[in-house]
């Protein structure tokens, strides 16, 4: 099911098979093959992957991969020096999507410490409800290749992970190679957004054909579901029959796997967690991590949502002491970074910005939101758009037309990305350094 194989349209084809890294999700996976016969195929790569090593420059849009200023095609350094206008007038910019990798965060780190802008990736609002209850409370996590060698029991909690981050339980779940010998897993999936089919959660079938444990609820019901579970480890009495639907002994089955392990692993994705709050439930599940690490190995792995969020973070935090939803102020002395997880949002500062920079390299569906102020894009080549921005510049995709560096899910990895083909295009530093140098002068 995993396998897959198709062509690929690249205009340089390699003189051996290659290994690439796939930045697609953040699993990373650094296996994927790229073959030397005509065509050239991907393989070893789920069907995200393969989209994505796939995608060309579409013939359908008749200005891809130009730049653009006022909606009018034009060359490069027009469109270039036209972003610098813009952001030479503005007081407060905003710098958002950010969907890009490490060389391209740090040269907008940079831009930003220059023109004193707020930064907030695209997908942050499911990562500031990670970061509340890290920033509250701590929390105890596990690395992928911890789940690959130790874990057996598997806890998807509002998720059915495979949607997102396809190869999970090919790689790290059904491996046959790990470093010590450990029990075939148990999966459990509570509280997983089911499709129409059900088919989504036949990925935690183990390959003996054990079905995992299913139990469905609305995502929305987790927070009363998981503090119900917190009770249960702390030796409370429910007296109740079910929680939100799910029957009490759901739970306590749960809580018995999760003793029982050896090493339980517990998954979530916050960016599902679309509901008020929601960071008390991550909170709630790291808080039952804790209490059963009292006697047990538990760990926690936070799922991330892509367009780079793991690597722009990392980046962001080593380079300015915080995540993004940070800002450069006093930039006349250097730039001093802040951060406010709530008014430095991209939903926030939309309201105040005087000019907005949007960025996404990885994908072309990204557009940015709508905003009176003006805005320039630095984007995927294929990017269209309803209403053109006041500066497009298409620039290369990372892992297809430039070489660049992204961290894993877990952060405990930074893999390098490959250039497959030849391109005119430039890469997002290389036209934020242009900007930066005019802006010195
Ligand atoms: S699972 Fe993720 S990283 Fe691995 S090949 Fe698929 S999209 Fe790429």
């Amino acid at each position: 099911m995993w396998q897959n194989c198709t062509s690929m349209k690249i205009t340089s084809s390699p003189t051996q098979p290659t290994t690439l890294t796939c930045p697609a999700c953040g699993l990373l996976c650094d296996d994927v093959l790229l073959t030397t016969a005509s065509p050239v195929a991907v393989k070893v790569a789920c069907a995200k992957s393969v989209t994505f090593f796939e995608q060309t420059y579409s013939a359908d849009n008749p200005s891809f991969g130009i730049p653009s200023v006022a909606g009018q095609t034009t060359d490069l350094n027009t469109a270039i020096k036209a972003a610098t206008d813009i952001l030479r007038k503005s007081n407060q910019p905003l710098f958002a999507g950010l969907g890009t990798e490490v060389q391209g965060m740090r040269s907008l780190m940079r831009l930003a410490e220059k023109t004193g802008a707020t930064l907030d990736h695209m997908h942050s609002e499911g990562t500031v409800r990670n970061t509340l209850a890290l920033q509250n409370s701590g929390w105890q996590t596990t690395t992928l290749t911890e789940v690959k060698n130790r874990a057996d029991v598997i806890l998807a909690i509002g998720t059915d992970i495979v949607s997102s981050h396809p190869r999970f339980f090919e790689k790290l779940v059904w491996n046959t190679e790990s470093l010590f010998n450990k029990p075939v897993p148990e999966v459990i999936y509570l509280a997983a957004p089911l499709n129409a089919s059900g088919e989504n959660t036949q990925a935690g079938i183990s390959p003996a054909g054990t079905q995992p444990m299913v139990i469905p609820a609305a995502t929305e019901q987790l927070p009363e579901i998981i503090n119900a579970l917190n009770a249960l480890a702390n030796g409370k009495n429910l007296n109740i029959d079910n929680i939100a639907g799910v029957a009490l002994s759901s739970l306590q089955t749960i809580l018995e796997k999760l003793k029982a392990a050896q090493y339980a692993v517990v998954v979530w994705s916050a960016s599902n967690l679309k509901f008020a709050h929601a960071e008390l439930t991550v909170q709630s599940i790291t808080q039952l991590i804790a209490k059963l690490n009292e006697t047990n190995r538990v760990a926690g792995l936070p799922l991330n949502s892509g367009d780079g969020d793991t690597s722009v973070n990392n980046t962001s935090t080593w380079l300015s002491g915080y995540p993004t939803r940070n800002r450069f102020t006093n930039v006349k002395s250097g730039g001093k970074p802040e951060y406010d997880a709530y008014y430095f949002s991209t939903k926030q500062q939309l309201e105040n910005c005087d000019a907005l920079l949007w960025v996404s390299t990885f994908n072309a569906h990204q557009p940015p939101p709508d905003t009176g102020a003006p805005t320039i894009v630095i984007g995927h080549p294929n990017m269209q758009f309803t209403r053109a921005p006041d500066v497009f510049i298409p620039v290369g995709i990372p892992a297809l037309d430039h070489t660049g560096t992204m961290f894993r899910l877990d952060s405990a990895v930074a893999l390098p990305l490959k250039k497959l083909r030849d391109s005119n295009l430039p890469s997002l530093s290389q036209v934020t350094q242009k900007i930066l140098d005019i802006l010195s002068c």
